[in-house]
């Protein structure tokens, strides 16, 4: 139903045309008089063809919309993730989106006609539209009225309702909320308005037509001249002066259009859309960032495409037919100039709009990035970003000329150019992923600070390529096709095109064109679909789906487990790839023999393993899975050494730039690329569809306190690891760093663990600031992009602020050193490991805090992700729903404390943007609210009704009451092995410490759903 509503996005250029040619048809006919002549009067003349127009448009978008049901029925198309014909959907999606939406298009391009008598203004009427559509998306995060108002397409009304529903209901009839509806009638109203405005400008001036005439005169003093089409009327010239000629044209072509009134209101909505993104989406995750190159690139890719696409496919129509539409076709075609020439000099004035738009685009950026405090404004970065931008788009020009050419007159061409347009994103809502099928698309870019491009620019500069030869084949096909001049019948293009396809040359250049589209489809096979997979997110699932079906009957077999973990980790991020060597001790801590080590393994990787002992192996490679009979059964108390190697490596580039952990600058790799032992549940699929789709019964959440909510193969570890990496880059492991070194141009660090931690852990490598200071007896080191050095001071207060106030809370911090690293921006989230955090370089290292009395995110992240110190590794939830209670839960009311008692947010406004925070993600609801002591998967619940219920029961016990009370049960579990404690061992503690009267409110806030009052 969305993709419907996109439809009748396009659909507006289909209502420029019909509506636009049926209300000037007659003064471009120059019957205006005759009509007059009948006596009908203007007004109904005026009626019948908006009412023409608008039907025919209409009936276009259906016809396109029964193409679309149609192809739903494909039977190549995979049933189960489509579900059954959503009918009540289409009919929903036409009456309460195309029509009206297509009626508000009508309106606005009558109203457009009617004050200009001008097609010329309507590129205007609709770029203003899709800018306001732009607009009304971007306005504000989450559920705005205002935004959801201000689309005229109510994209975002859709938006805000479709967060609420689930996958079956997105393509299927639902009850639609009231904003939606409020949005479809102010909209019904302001078309009406302009209709009718149109309506009373055409009958209120009844010689309207005559002024236009009379204005027109000039151009129409060219009797038409008979023209008969024939390549040889045109004199042939080769060589430089082709060249000239058509820089010529594309030098006149482009002036007068870039100076034209249209064209300069184009230029200001350009620059309107992209002030108003820059101005309202500063924010990443809801923190607002630094104005970094890369961030000012992100807002304008966001908000150019969809108006320019409208304004270049306008342009193609003007280019191609304006002067056969105002008879000096025979007049400008006498003129000795080659088909090849003109052509190519109206691509170049084409090309020249983009360039001129995309770069308005980039210098309201720079002009935003200049009014606010920044230091440097990168000129190579946006020259790469502006043509990366505008590649696509010029494709898109290149190809709607083409489809000009084609089509042979302006309106047809029209149609064909917006079907161009929808197809990709029809193809794409149909489940067709690949872009070697979605033309003129490209994976998305990707830009950090820290990584560059890394693999998104060969992919999409591949693609560009790729789609840019079919742009040029099909121009060039298309001009074969192509009579200059006034008269155009079919008969005469076919025998033109018969002589056109004789000529070598044409010839010569398409099939060597063929040649660059093979090659580059070849070279794009091999990258997405031999090198890497096509549809990594698909396997996986299957892969999960499969390693669930043959294995989870082995969940209670008894397994021994990990108790101490010995690497050597070799990392080549310029290679990106990585090697692991590594011994795990297991010890048997069951009280049975165990024969059979079940292993579980990353099947993306290449893993070997080695057992002494070992009697025979098998190996599931598809599900990921090696059993290992052994010899002699481990006893219980007993221990044994696996050795195993890991390899990975990343190569080429893929279809969705998806490949981001392991890179040039800033690799962050988890130990889930490493093996597990037993059967590992956290490997098992969560979302009910998916679920469904692969034939697994609901998923259940195991309850288990015996292992922590992280792992099921180990408590607490002990950790020795060797870290290389390329010499120039800085390699990050948890633990105390024992040395540093550099031997054969790599650099070489040793961490091991202080106290045995989790068994979770991460490996870090990046050219990276490192700024150490100590506190207390404790080091502290932040690792910094060097061109990100604004908040780590920011950072290191609160580290210090939580050195001190957690540890007065809960408890001293245990180990003598604390990390905190950047990783690029392709990822964005923060971890907390043993005595290291890790954060993206879009939340911490650039947030921005541009309203002194708001959220100081640096800081607030990091009292945060500090906080996890206790609530998370020193206390350790088992593995049930409702743990995040005693991890995000606590480290969010703890962040809140921390900022409390040391920055001056006030209180009131950290719990307002708690309740706003939940609000939100309560809003986007599929399913029933999680109970905060059964929370799973809702973070809304975890983080920030968890942060308030804490709140309320600090207010009824009090500060120093609570603070006792949540440190006494963290000591009680500190560092302890299993049985590790419940949401509800922790509920039942705080309950206890209030008087009975305040039981059932402690009881309401934590089992049912909604905020304590
Ligand atoms: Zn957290």
């Amino acid at each position: 139903m969305i993709a419907l509503g996109g439809l009748s996005i396009i659909g507006q250029l289909v209502a420029v045309m019909f509506v636009g040619t049926s209300l000037l048809r007659d003064d471009r006919a120059r019957t205006v008089e005759l009509i007059q002549m009948t006596g009908v009067p203007r007004a109904s003349y005026f009626s019948a063809r908006f009412a023409a127009g608008y039907l025919l448009s209409l009936f276009t978008l259906l016809a396109t919309v029964v193409a679309l049901v149609v192809g739903y029925q494909m039977p190549w198309l995979p049933a189960n993730s489509l579900g059954p014909m959503p009918w009540s959907a289409f009919a929903m999606a036409t009456g309460a989106l195309i029509a009206p939406n297509l009626f508000f298009g009508a309106a606005m391009v009558a109203a457009s006609i009617a004050f200009t008598r001008s097609m010329k203004y309507t590129v205007v009427a609709v770029v203003s539209v899709l800018v306001l559509h732009n607009v009304g998306n971007t306005m504000t995060h989450g559920a705005s009225m205002l935004s959801a108002m201000l689309d005229p397409f109510a994209g975002q009304a859709m938006i805000q309702m479709a967060d609420k529903w689930t996958a079956d209901q997105l393509n299927s009839a639902i009850p639609l909320s009231g904003t939606f509806w409020l949005n479809r009638l102010f909209w019904l109203a302001v078309s009406t308005a302009l209709a009718w405005g149109a309506y009373w400008r055409f009958g209120s001036l009844p010689d309207a037509g005559k002024a236009a005439h009379a204005n027109s005169t000039t151009e129409s003093a060219v009797p038409p001249i008979a023209h008969t089409p024939s390549v040889i009327t045109v004199p042939r010239v080769g060589g430089w002066s082709e060249v000239i000629k058509a820089w010529h044209i594309a030098r006149t072509e482009f002036a007068q259009y870039v100076s034209g009134v249209p064209f300069l209101c184009c230029v200001v909505l350009i620059a309107g859309v992209v002030a108003v993104y820059l101005l309202f989406e500063r924010s990443i995750e809801g923190t607002p960032v630094y104005p970094l190159t890369h961030f000012m690139l992100r807002q304008i890719e966001a908000a150019i495409p969809l108006p320019i696409s409208a304004i270049l496919a306008f342009y193609s129509g003007e280019m191609i037919h304006r002067e056969r539409e105002e008879r000096l076709a025979s007049l400008v075609d006498a003129y000795p100039v080659s088909e090849g020439a003109w052509l190519a000099g109206k691509t170049l004035a084409l090309l020249g709009l983009l360039t001129v738009l995309v770069d308005t685009g980039v210098m309201t950026a720079i002009g935003f990035q200049l009014l606010r405090d920044v230091t440097a404004i990168e000129p190579a970065l946006y020259v790469q970003g502006a043509l990366l931008i505008a590649l696509p788009l010029g494709i898109f020009a290149v190809a709607a000329l083409a489809m000009q050419l084609l089509a042979g007159n302006r309106m047809a061409g029209y149609a064909l150019t917006a079907l161009l347009g929808a197809l990709p994103i029809g193809l794409a809502k149909l489940g067709v992923q690949d872009h070697l099928a979605l033309f003129g698309t490209t994976p998305p870019i990707r830009y950090s600070d820290m990584s560059g491009f890394g693999s998104s620019l060969a992919a999409a500069g591949s693609f560009d390529l790729y789609w840019g030869v079919v742009g040029v084949a099909l121009l060039l096909f298309a001009s074969a096709l192509h009579i200059r001049g006034d008269s155009d019948d079919a008969r005469s293009r076919w025998a033109l095109a018969r002589v056109t396809f004789r000529n070598r040359r044409r010839c010569a250049w398409l099939a060597s064109l063929m040649v660059v589209f093979a090659v580059t489809g070849a070279w794009i096979f091999y990258n997405t679909h031999l090198l890497n997979d096509i549809h990594p997110e698909e396997s996986a699932q299957t892969r999960q789906a499969t390693y669930e079906h043959n294995y989870r009957s082995l969940i209670k077999v008894p397994q021994p487990r990990v108790t101490d973990v010995n690497l050597s980790v070799d990392l080549h991020p310029s290679e990106r790839r990585v090697c692991v060597d590594g011994i795990y001790l297991l010890t048997n801590e069951s009280s049975q023999p165990i024969d059979t080590l079940i292993v579980s393994v990353d099947p993306t990787t290449n893993t070997t393993l080695h057992v002494m002992g070992m009697r025979s192996m098998s190996t599931d490679t598809m599900a990921g899975v090696i059993q290992i009979h052994l010899a002699a059964p481990i006893a219980p108390g007993q221990s044994l050494r696996m050795a195993f190697e890991t390899t990975d490596e990343r190569q080429g580039f893929t279809n969705n730039s998806e490949d981001d952990d392991l890179v040039a600058d800033g690799t962050f790799l988890d130990n889930r690329l490493l093996p597990s032992i037993g059967y590992n549940h956290m490997r098992e699929l969560t979302n009910a569809r998916v679920r469904s789709a692969h034939g697994l019964p609901p998923y259940i959440a195991v309850m288990d306190a015996t292992h922590p909510y992280v792992s099921d193969d180990a408590g607490r570890i002990t950790f020795h690891a060797v870290v290389a990496t390329d010499g120039d880059q800085t390699p990050l492991a948890p633990g105390r760093q024992v040395r540093a070194w550099r031997k054969d141009g790599r650099s070489y660090a040793e961490y091991v663990s202080e106290r045995p931690m989790l068994n979770l852990y991460v490996f870090l490598s990046a050219r990276w600031q490192v700024t150490r200071t100590t506190w207390k007896g404790v080091v502290i080191e932040v690792y910094a992009d060097p061109k990100h050095p604004w908040n780590v001071n920011r950072i290191i207060t609160a580290l210090k602020d939580g050195l001190d106030a957690y540890g007065k809370a809960y408890g001293p911090y245990p180990l003598s050193e604390i990390r905190v690293a950047e990783f690029p921006s392709y990822r964005v989230f923060a971890q907390s490991f043993a005595g290291l955090i890790a954060y993206s370089e879009a939340l911490g290292f650039t947030s921005h805090r541009d309203d002194p009395s708001g959220i100081d995110y640096p800081y607030f992240i990091t009292a945060h992700e500090f906080a996890h110190q206790w609530w998370g590794h020193l206390l350790v939830p088992a593995d049930a729903p409702g743990a995040r209670l005693l991890t995000e839960s606590m480290a969010q009311f703890s962040a809140i404390q921390l900022v409390d008692q040391h920055e001056h947010t006030s209180l009131n406004a950290l719990l307002a943007s708690e309740r706003d925070a939940y609000q939100t993600g309560k809003q986007g609801l599929a399913e029933p609210e999680e109970p905060l002591d059964e929370v799973q998967r809702q973070d809304f619940v975890a983080y920030h009704k968890g942060a308030l219920a804490l709140m309320d029961y600090q207010r009824l016990a009090g500060a120093p009451l609570a603070e006792q009370t949540m440190r006494q049960f963290l000591i009680q579990y500190r560092e302890k092995e299993a049985p590790y404690p419940l949401a509800r061992d922790f509920i039942d503690a705080l309950r206890a410490s209030l008087p009975s009267s305040d039981h059932a409110r402690v009881e309401a806030w934590s089992h049912r759903s909604g905020l304590p009052e």
